[in-house]
């Protein structure tokens, strides 16, 4: 697989405005490999710092829905690098991201979910034992190097607004692990912009998910040597969180729908779904009238599959 230079992924405005806001997307789910999505942007560098340490096993970890493990497990069969990936067995159902975990050839080990990181230790300690190299990856793609992923992908947004003399008063994505938030935010700091960056959250609640922004963002910042933020600099929302991770209402199944039908983009119930829905609340409930407005479309493309028998339905 060539992982190689790509080029920026493509911004578009939508043909609806919320509440008067102009809306544009910046098409994170086109990036070219995999099916794309923020993960695969990570993914990227990750092999990078792989390939340049010499290692030549990889152990991660993520769940059945997790587009993380499908691109890692992806790369590593197109490199014939054997890939661990651990997931927790209660809710273990196959969904497609999983089915191709499988059909990459990676070693998929099950465990109770409050066995995760012990069985990660145990697979990193008895490849060790064998004497490989293991190459381990946070969930998620977390980590300085997931975070510089989209301090570059901040570079993209920049240079198109120069192109196209549009400025985006706000920035929203959907926030899990919290890197893609952590490497934007860097991205704005780096860059000494002053526009909002608000991560709609998935699954995690404010004190906890704002926190690890806030650590991820920190851990970079003193990496470059540069001065740190204060917590009241994330934007960290969950009032759209519902039930947590995978659960979704009505209202996203027809946030879905709408954004296929009306402008041809796929999002899915579980991250891109979520967090639009979760940006038009917010939108309405802060009353913001009459800006410039990006939505980061972080991927999943193979869970809106998951979800279409149900969006037939709606
Ligand atoms: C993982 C994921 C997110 C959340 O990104 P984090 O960097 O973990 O916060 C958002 N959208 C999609 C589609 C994802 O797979």
């Amino acid at each position: 697989m060539n992982l190689a230079n790509f080029q920026a992924t493509p911004i578009q405005k939508i043909c609806r405005e919320i509440n008067n806001n102009v809306i544009y997307i910046k098409r994170d789910d086109l990036y070219p490999i995999s099916f794309g999505g923020n993960k695969a942007r990570k993914a990227v560098l990750f092999f990078e710092d792989f390939i340049q340490n010499e290692f030549n096993c990889i152990v991660t970890y993520g769940s059945n829905k997790s587009n993380h493990c499908r691109i890692i497990a992806n790369i590593a069969a197109s490199m014939g690098i054997p890939c661990y990936i651990i997931s927790s067995a209660e809710t273990y159902h196959p969904t497609i991201n999983s089915k191709m975990v499988t059909m990459f050839g990676a070693i998929l080990k099950q465990c109770p979910i409050s066995e995760v990181s012990i069985t990660i230790e145990r697979t990193l300690n008895e490849l060790i034992a064998r004497g490989l190299r293991p190459y381990f990856i946070q969930g998620g793609g977390h980590g300085n190097i997931g975070t510089q992923a989209y301090i570059n992908a901040y570079k993209e947004i920049l240079d198109y607004e120069k192109l196209s003399r549009v400025y985006f008063d706000y920035i929203f994505l959907t926030t899990g692990t919290g890197t893609t938030q952590a490497g934007l935010v860097c991205g704005k700091i780096i860059h000494g912009d002053e526009r909002k960056i608000i991560g709609i959250s998935n699954a995690r609640k404010r004190a906890f998910g704002k926190k690890i922004v806030l650590d991820s963002v920190n851990s970079y910042l003193l990496s470059i040597r540069k001065k740190l933020i204060r917590i009241d600099e994330i934007d960290f929302i969950d009032d759209y969180v519902l039930d947590g991770y995978g659960k979704y209402n009505v209202q996203i199944l027809q946030t879905i729908k709408e954004t296929l039908l009306h402008d041809g983009i796929p999002l899915d119930p579980t991250y891109t779904g979520k967090g639009f829905w979760g940006m038009t609340e917010y939108l309405k409930k802060n009353k913001i009238f009459n800006k410039k407005v990006l939505f980061i479309h972080t991927g999943g493309t193979p869970l809106f599959f998951d979800s279409l028998e149900e969006l037939e339905n709606e």
